[in-house]
């Protein structure tokens, strides 16, 4: 496939799959109509980028389904420039949407090697995202507060750090449970979430092991990044 045909996939793919679903919001379709998923899954799948579901980026993990990113995207209602958390930096592509969409993202991953692919991609695009090596579960508090959170990988239970780490009025939209799960869309009021939307969804859990060493400096990726630029 060439860019043309992959430009092609994607215009198809934001008609057919996000906004015939309901999402309108016109900077998130736009996001998804500039962002090359392609770049973000592994060579031998390029193929499949704008197909309408997951596929897998290497150590059991997944690069969600691209309407799930859009529906993530657009449950945070974020105004351009808002600080933005992200919990299970993956392949990076949710962290492109999110810069592509002119917000300011902070993203945290606990397996150092998609953490460094996911660098070296983000930086390749001029996208400036904060990337971090972490357990999600303890969010970012030194970056805290954070005018929205998305976490893409499912808990048992919303962790209490991410809720501390919300801004008011700020929103979180989580996957939460084992077997069964929901994506909660939540909005923090009086200091609580209240829970605004929920869909049934299927996410890799979130794990709890200890942090492994980071090989290649994510640091220097990070220098290297610059804003956005279509
Ligand atoms: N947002 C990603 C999809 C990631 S799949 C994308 O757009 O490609 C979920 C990710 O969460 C995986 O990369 C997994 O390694 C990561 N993850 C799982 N448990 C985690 C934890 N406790 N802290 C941070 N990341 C975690």
């Amino acid at each position: 496939m060439d860019v043309y045909d992959f430009e092609l996939a994607r215009v198809r793919m934001v008609e057919r799959q996000i906004r015939a679903r309901g999402v309108g919001d016109p900077r998130v379709l736009d996001a998804m109509r500039r962002v090359p998923r392609h770049e973000f899954v592994p060579e031998e799948l390029r193929h499949e980028a704008y197909a309408d579901h997951p596929l897998p980026i290497g150590a059991g993990q997944t690069i969600s389904q691209p309407y799930i990113v859009a529906y993530m995207t657009a449950a945070l209602a974020a105004r351009p420039g808002a600080r933005v958390l992200e919990i299970g930096t993956g392949s990076g592509y949710q962290t492109a949407v999110l810069c592509a969409m002119g917000l300011e993202p902070f993203s945290v991953e606990l397996v150092a090697p998609l953490l460094e692919r996911a660098a070296s991609t983000l930086s390749r695009l001029g996208c400036a995202a904060r990337l971090s090596l972490g357990d999600g579960h303890d969010g970012l508090p030194r970056e805290a507060p954070f005018d929205g959170i998305l976490v893409t990988a499912a808990p048992r239970r919303i962790p209490e750090a991410l809720v501390d780490q919300l801004a008011e009025g700020g929103r979180i939209c989580i996957p939460v449970g084992e077997n069964a799960q929901d994506l909660v869309t939540a909005v923090k009021r009086d200091g609580a979430l209240r829970i605004i939307d929920r869909i049934p969804v299927r996410f890799v859990p979130l794990v709890s092991p200890p942090v492994p060493p980071l090989k290649t400096s994510v640091r220097a990726a990070q220098e290297a990044l610059k804003p956005w630029i279509r």
